[in-house]
């Protein structure tokens, strides 16, 4: 029997959900309120300079997950990329994540990686057993020096409150490594599609049973003759923001072009609060196989998101977990509707992880569909 689905967004969630339920049969249909599909992973190519863009800030894919990587090189071609994060932070340029040659170049030593590790560990603060925060994650693992350099300064401007307000989860994406591997991410596959995130979501999304409606906003009353609705949006959006609203940061960014190269890499964190922006990215150097005489960069502000703005990060501060699990509570509760992605479950995810989630749920789905189980 068909099925008619109702998807709302058209980022990495909908896309995935919507392949395997349309190759499954199904009728799919993506209401996106934006001009375009990709969600924030959306790519396109800068006018000026035909550079690619990453339009709402930088994607780097990265995964353990093989099922994963396979499936996104099933719809377009991955080329080798290495994430490697410079920092300018007290009039100094330091490699990022901390690595050994961060720690040596920081404290003016030669250590070798045994007489960092010791050394760090003297710096920590050990009395910290069980960290919970940011902060005191932080202070258990690099000590004061450290955090104040590269994490206390971004991270207020990045979050936009005190460090001890926001849960270790944040900081534990990052690790510290006492040998000199500067690759940001630890994970087996790491690449950049070829031609971009949204000529791969393009893809994912070419199938006779997929529809894709742009500019078309969703509202709950407009459900009728859907089975079911997967809900990618924001949570809190969902319920009309009825029991308060969720805390998400939003980031403005501000374009400037050039000739050659500007700064020489793709990220450049500004780790000193002073400096009001968190980073410049360079977009050329994500796509280094290509080659462009212009360069397009965006320094990176972030602020609180209004309900006009777009929202980019879940903030999930300490205290926000009661109004979440009372929305999650409410979810759970919803008839016919699956919450998916980084907005629809208000959580801080990376690209794999929203495909791992997607096949999932998806497959969750056909199953139950074959076997005549309610949905
Ligand atoms: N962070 C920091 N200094 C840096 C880079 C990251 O303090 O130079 C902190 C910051 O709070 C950030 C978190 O570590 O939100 C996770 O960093 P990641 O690079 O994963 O952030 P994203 O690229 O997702 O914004």
């Amino acid at each position: 029997m068909t099925t008619n689905f109702l998807l709302v967004g058209a980022g990495l969630s909908s896309a995935v959900i919507g392949r395997h339920l349309a190759e499954a049969g199904h009728k799919v249909t993506i209401f996106e309120g934006r001009d375009h599909i990709g969600g924030n992973c959306h790519t396109e190519r800068d006018a000026e300079t035909g550079v690619m863009v990453h339009i709402y800030g930088p994607h780097i894919f990265h995964t353990d997950d093989e099922e994963v990587w396979n499936y996104v090189n099933s719809f377009e071609t991955f080329l080798p990329y290495k994430n490697r994060v410079k920092t300018t932070s007290q009039g100094a340029v330091y490699s990022l994540p901390i690595n050994l040659h961060t720690i040596n170049q920081f404290y003016g030593k030669t250590m070798r990686p045994d007489e960092a590790r010791a050394f760090i560990e003297q710096q920590a603060d050990t009395s910290i057993e069980n960290p919970q925060t940011f902060e005191e994650q932080a202070l258990r693992f690099v000590g004061p020096d450290l955090y104040e350099a590269f994490f206390k300064g971004y991270t207020m401007k990045q979050w936009g409150c005190h460090p001890s307000e926001l849960p270790a989860s944040i900081l534990k994406r990052l690790p510290v490594r006492f040998n000199y591997d500067d690759n940001y991410f630890f994970h087996k596959f790491q690449g950049m599609p070829e031609n971009g995130y949204t000529a791969m979501i393009e893809k994912i999304l070419d199938h006779t049973n997929i529809e894709v409606r742009l500019s078309t906003m969703f509202d709950s009353a407009t459900t009728e003759g859907y089975d079911h609705v997967f809900y990618s949006g924001p949570l809190d959006g969902y319920f009309g923001y009825k029991l308060g609203r969720l805390g998400y940061r939003t980031l403005d960014f501000e374009k400037f072009t050039d000739t050659g190269d500007y700064q020489g890499t793709a990220v450049m964190n500004y780790g000193d609060v002073d400096v009001p922006f968190t980073r410049i990215t360079e977009h050329k150097h994500f796509s280094p196989w290509e080659e462009h005489e212009g360069t397009v960069c965006y320094r990176e502000f972030s602020r609180e998101a209004q309900p006009e703005d777009t929202p980019y990060y879940p903030i999930r501060m300490m205290d926000e977990k009661t109004l979440l699990a009372d929305y999650v509570r409410l979810a759970n509760e919803t008839p016919n509707v699956t919450f998916v992605g980084r907005l629809g479950t208000y959580r801080y995810l990376d690209m794999d992880v929203t495909i791992r989630e997607a096949l999932d749920t998806a497959r969750q789905f056909s199953d139950c569909l074959t076997n005549g189980a309610a949905m």
